[in-house]
């Protein structure tokens, strides 16, 4: 009787343990969770423009590998921050770049632990082989509400709400040719000038409902279009989303697009790929923190493996490029896998 109870209630736990682990997942891609009104976001989860600060002047400290520095001011003031693991200038440069776009700061969140990361024993070694350059939060006002203009009509509760724009209410992720803008021009001066950088992914999020196939995506990701680009500049970036198409895609909860993006070099996937050679990905995550209109944020029940899709991402491409793998990366997959479409609303 005692062994019958015992048997049944590892069963009983066993279910609860798989069906708690396994919804979240299914939902994930599948069929939700979009907001309707009934979801939380809540943006005080989010690190503020501070806490990041103090997160990176931690991580600075604690890392000897690291160093942290200032490429220049926003807007209102802000600091812009370079997190710099460059050990041998003779090794390839990777650029992990986010928040051009305030209100997508999951890729931030993700970026931070990777930091974290490379100053364990998980990432051991890995600086030796590869120079990392990570940009965190390059639109530090617009992820804070610090705006001259209305955000009334943002959805998101919480201590704040974060926007696209920046204080100016210009999207800096069209501002790479003009560079006028102060966030901008820092990662310009600072950065693109003055690192030998070859491969750079610039991480956002998008609306909550493109699919590829019938499902649900959990991001997309796109090469320079340009006409311009140096084609070994473009077969190196297709190879570069040949190790993000690979981590992420056969993840239970990975199911990646094509990204159906225009040829202005305006944008940083084609600007900077022309202008200083740099193959480039663009990867757009599912959903954003905050917006005025339903269908582009996502309830804060996916932050936890759209955070892990940044992470897998940073460091599977950290890891092929330290290798070599991704010089060998066949990129046909790139011809067959399908441009995302968007799911009509119900
Ligand atoms: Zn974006």
């Amino acid at each position: 009787m005692k062994k019958t109870v015992l048997s049944l209630s590892i069963a009983g736990a066993m279910m609860l343990s798989v069906s708690s682990f396994g919804s979240p997942i299914a939902n994930a891609v599948g069929n939700g969770p979009t907001y309707g009104g009934n979801e939380t976001i809540n943006t005080s989860i989010l690190h503020t423009y501070d806490e990041m600060v103090d997160y990176l002047k931690k991580e600075d400290a604690k890392q000897q590998d690291m160093e942290l520095e200032v490429i220049g001011q926003s807007i209102k003031g802000r600091d812009l921050y370079l997190a710099k693991y460059m050990k041998n200038p003779e090794n390839p440069t990777i650029l992990f770049l986010t928040q051009q776009h305030g209100n997508e700061q999951l890729t931030t969140e993700g970026a931070l632990e990777f930091i974290k990361h490379l100053g364990t024993n998980k990432m051991k070694g890995v600086t030796d082989e590869v120079n990392i350059l990570i940009v965190p939060m390059l639109n530090a006002d617009g992820a804070m509400g610090d705006v001259d203009f209305s955000l009334d009509d943002y959805i998101a509760k919480g201590d704040r709400n974060l926007t696209r724009y920046n204080a100016a209410e210009v999207d800096l992720n069209r501002d790479h040719v003009t560079k006028i803008q102060p966030e901008t021009k820092a990662l310009h001066n600072n950065v693109m000038k003055k690192y030998n950088i070859d491969y750079m992914i610039d991480l956002h999020h998008q609306g909550a409902r493109s699919e590829r196939d019938g499902k649900l995506v959990s991001g997309s990701i796109l090469y320079p279009t340009t006409p311009n680009a140096d084609p070994e500049v473009v077969e190196k970036s297709k190879q570069l989303g040949a190790v993000v198409f690979e981590a992420i895609d056969e993840k239970g909860w990975g199911h990646l697009g094509k990204y159906s993006g225009g040829s202005a070099e305006t944008i940083s996937r084609n600007g900077i790929a022309v202008e200083y050679g740099i193959s480039t990905l663009l990867f757009e995550m599912r959903g954003m923190s905050d917006h005025e209109y339903d269908s582009y944020v996502l309830g804060q029940k996916s932050n936890g493996y759209l955070i892990k899709q940044t992470i897998t991402t940073l460091e599977a491409t950290v890891h092929a490029i330290a290798d070599g793998s991704i010089e060998t990366k066949d990129t046909s997959f790139w011809d067959s896998l399908a441009y995302q479409t968007t799911r009509p609303s119900e």
